[in-house]
């Protein structure tokens, strides 16, 4: 008889997006002269960067001549593309391009990577709210016990709250797996520099792993705070590091990302004998991934020239100033904010429970946000508002809700 893996019954159903789809519908079939304006998606609205594009086409066209085809590339990544990565995103820090794993996402990456991990004993830290694929995943894997009111028995949680800034609190115990987000996806939450050095020191302290996930990092303007755990001293010794080229230039769909795995990272077996995690982690991808499409990595490395840089920033840009409308009107209307300076999503403090205000902008004003309690306990009387839309759209939607909430 065949048998399923079980802990994947432990999975809490989510919800989120099904309800959220199906209470649009019902207002739309029950208003159809009104439009409804979607604030919920964190997925990008802009076409790709031109020298994206114009890479794509040159690749296209090389795989269509013997002389340039190309089959299976490295697992690892082309060269051409890790060597951009190193020298655009990491020429201040220890990091060079061979501990650079290009891969088809970030959510892949802080997927699988729990894998190289032993299953048992191994003890969580995980934010609240939270990016659900960290949990999930560790879920699936059967680190966790029961999910008991909302919670999964035997994790640690990391809570994001008023109080502490939507920055979470060091443990007052051991963890040995510790998932960080910043820019926060969805609390838009961004740490200093000091509050990510506690973080390592806290890792160091208990030959613990940070992964660090760092998709949103294009959206970092105030130069103080840091765009890589590596600028900590000390970090590639504690640190895995995941980043994506999805919101930085319009990858969701044509799919690119990486993550830096150091040499100086060492993790233990049972008999307390240390082992290279850059060793493991090119092990299982060597195992079981295959490589980016030659197309999207030459696409990628065009990011890093300086035309590149300019048209991300561009479009980075313009979300931002996005943000910076939706944060300004709801602040106007007497709502506490965090997020939209450093990062795409604006999360509100609703002063209600989540869905109440979720179906109030909903049949007020017809415009779709995400109801914070979807990302976990400490997510409920909040909601994230994504800046991903036209402006047309975010002006709309603020006007409507200005007009619904006065
Ligand atoms: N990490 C965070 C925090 C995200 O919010 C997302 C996507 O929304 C991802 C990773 C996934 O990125 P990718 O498109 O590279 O899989």
């Amino acid at each position: 008889m065949i048998r399923i893996n079980e802990n994947y019954l432990k999975l809490k159903a989510s919800y989120l997006f099904a309800d959220i789809a199906k209470r649009v519908n019902d207002f739309a079939a029950a208003n159809p002269d009104k439009s409804v304006i979607r604030l919920g998606i964190g997925d990008v609205t802009e076409p790709l960067p031109e020298v994206c594009v114009q890479a794509l086409h040159e690749g296209a066209d090389e795989l269509a001549q013997r002389e340039t085809f190309k089959g299976y590339g490295p697992e690892q990544g082309y060269a051409f593309l890790r060597e951009a990565i190193a020298e655009g995103d990491y020429a201040d820090t220890s990091i060079s391009a061979d501990e650079i794993f290009v891969s088809d996402g970030a959510k892949c990456d802080s997927a699988n990577i729990q894998e190289i991990f032993a299953e048992d004993g191994l003890k969580l830290a995980i934010p609240d709210p939270v990016y659900p694929v960290y949990i999930d995943t560790n879920v699936m894997a059967g680190r966790t016990g029961a999910n008991v009111n909302d919670r999964y028995e035997g994790v640690t949680y990391l809570e994001c709250t008023p109080e502490n800034g939507y920055i979470p609190a060091i443990p007052d115990h051991p963890t040995d797996l510790i998932y960080l987000c910043f820019p926060n996806n969805p609390t838009g939450a961004m740490a200093t520099r000091e509050q990510l050095a506690a973080w390592v020191d806290y890792a160091k302290a208990n030959q613990a792993i940070i992964l660090y996930d760092v998709a949103y990092v294009a959206f970092i303007r105030d130069d103080s705070l840091p765009k890589s755990i590596y600028e900590i001293s000390g970090a590639d010794e504690v640190a895995i590091e995941m980043r994506s080229f999805s919101k930085t230039a319009g990858f969701t769909g044509t799919r690119c990302a990486y993550t830096v795995v150091p040499k100086k990272l060492q993790a233990y077996d049972a008999a307390g004998n240390a082992h290279s995690v850059h060793g493991l982690w090119n092990r299982r991808q060597a195992t079981k991934f295959n490589g980016v499409s030659y197309p999207v990595q030459k696409a990628a490395a065009a990011i890093y020239t300086a035309e590149g840089q300019a048209q991300v920033k561009a479009k980075t840009d313009f979300y931002l100033e996005n943000a910076a409308i939706v944060r300004e009107a709801m602040t106007k209307l007497g709502y506490d904010c965090v997020g939209g300076e450093n990062a795409p999503y604006i999360w509100i403090k609703t002063g209600q429970p989540s869905w109440d205000f979720f179906d109030l902008l909903l049949d007020k004003a017809g415009v779709v946000c995400t109801p914070g309690a979807g990302f976990g306990t400490c997510g409920e009387g909040h909601v994230r508002i994504s800046a991903f839309n036209s402006r047309e759209n975010i002006e709309n939607a603020m006007e409507r809700i200005a007009a619904a909430l006065a």
